[in-house]
Order: structure tokens, then sequence, then C-alpha cells
């Protein structure tokens, strides 16, 4: 479902100069996968998500990704329409892609709303709800769009501790049910090894592909695993 091959980015930066952010990235993520990309900051995980939703064009190199109306992108803070409720915030995207799709919607913005736990909450304003319910708000906009691809780019990270753990819970769930293809993005090594089936780690800036892990396609390890518990503590 991707394939990039030799990609690269530079930026022009003040003073004439070209800043190398990805320099040879290649790799394949497979339908259904649950990929994360691991880094340290500056190390050009958010570019690589920007190139591989058609946001950013790459300076060399080739890629193969479904096309932007199927892809569902969850920004690393929630960026709701404050001025419309958290339903209208729904249909309002969903309507955004009804036009380009090929197949209709399955579900309702409703289901979504209900499986993503806020099902009492359609008619409050983002402003009413805690920041990991706009998370979540978020998170349920991007799947109501019913996207061949989810891309999160850290979207636990402004969460507290605890909200995290319940969010990464929620999507871990959410995949073993509808095994979507989801891309996310961390720099939290516990995050990526205990929710992802593969782990593509970046190296700092400019960002090469150190390793890419397979952690269990069938079998990924769950939160609750103890092991994994114990290194929340
Ligand atoms: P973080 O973990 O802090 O979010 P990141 O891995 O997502 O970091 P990027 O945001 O992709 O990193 O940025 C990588 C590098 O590219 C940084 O040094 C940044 O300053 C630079 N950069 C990103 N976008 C641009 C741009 N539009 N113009 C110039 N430089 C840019
Ligand atoms: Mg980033």
């Amino acid at each position: 479902i991707i394939t990039f091959d030799g990609v690269c980015k530079s930026f022009a930066v003040p003073g004439g100069e070209q800043l190398q952010v990805l320099d040879d990235i290649s790799f394949t993520v497979g339908d259904s996968e649950f990929v994360a990309i691991l880094g340290p900051s500056g190390s050009g995980k958010s570019t690589l998500l920007n190139i591989l939703s058609g946001l950013q064009k790459p300076t060399s190199g080739l890629l193969d990704a479904p096309s932007p109306e199927e892809i569902g992108f969850v920004f690393q803070r929630a960026r709701l329409l404050p001025w419309r409720t958290v339903q209208e915030n729904l249909e309002i995207t969903r309507a955004a892609r009804s036009q380009n799709r090929r197949v209709p919607f399955q579900q309702q913005t409703s289901e979504y709303l209900a499986a993503a736990g806020l099902s009492d909450y359609g008619d409050f304003y983002p402003a009413a709800l805690s920041g990991g319910m706009q998370q979540r708000v978020s998170i349920a906009r991007a799947l109501a769009t019913e996207p061949a691809m989810l891309l999160m780019d850290e979207p636990f990270s402004a969460l507290d501790e605890m909200t995290a753990r319940t969010q990464r819970l929620f999507l871990r769930d959410l995949w073993l049910e509808r095994r979507s293809t989801i891309v996310f993005v961390t720099h939290n090594v516990m995050e990526a090894i205990s929710l992802a089936t593969s782990v593509i780690v970046l190296s700092a800036r400019p960002g090469r592909v150190l390793d890419h892990i397979t952690i269990d396609a069938e079998h990924p390890r769950s939160l609750t695993d103890p092991a994994v518990e114990a290194a929340y503590e």
C-alpha cells in the first residue's frame, strides 16, 4: 500500500543553503499494517508524514501511496473547528471527502462518535471538552472519512500519561477490529513497540532508516502485557 524508494527531502534555509532533512528513505508498508515511525526530534518524522500524505513533495526519489482523498490525518493537536459542534466537525470533514469517493460511506458519523466513547457529546462545542476528549474527536473525525490509511503525528504526546494510556488502548482496539493501515509517528519507544506491528527507526537529522523491525504482525504485544505495563510504571 506504501512504497518509498530513495526519498530525499531538503529545504532552502536563510543564507541560500539547503538543509537536508530526509536522506535516502526506502521502506514498504503492506495493507493492514500498524507502523510506528520512531525517531528523535528533528529527524524528519513530520516531514515524512507530510510527503506520505501528499502535503509536501520529495526533492528526489519515488513513492507510491494512497491518494490524499483516501487518507485520514490526525495532527499532533486536535485542530477541531471551534465554532462547530463535535458532530458537525465530523460531518463537515466527511462531506468534504464525499465527492471524490468511489464507495459510499458504510457507517454513520454517530457510530464513530459512539466508538470513541463520545455519544453524549455530539452537541457540545470543542472548548467544552477536555484535551483527551478533543483528541478522541480528532481520531473519530479522521476515521469517519473511512480512509484507506490513517496517519497520526504524535497523537498522544500532548496528553497526560493517564489519558495517553486510555487513548493507546482505544487505538489498539480499533486497529484489532478494523485492521486499517495506520502509520503513526512518535518519539516514545515503548509506545512504538507496544502498539505497532512494525517500527521504522530514523536517525537524527538527516533522517535515515536505521532499522525496520517487525514486532509480530499476527500477535502484536498487548498493552496489558505485564512487561509492557511495567515499562509504563
Ligand atoms: P519533532 O519530533 O520535533 O516533531 P520531526 O522529526 O517531526 O521533529 P520535522 O518537523 O520533520 O522533524 O523537521 C525536521 C527538520 O526539518 C527540522 O530541522 C526542521 O527545522 C526542518 N524543517 C521542517 N520543515 C521545514 C520547512 N518548511 N522549511 C525549512 N526547514 C524545515
Ligand atoms: Mg514532528
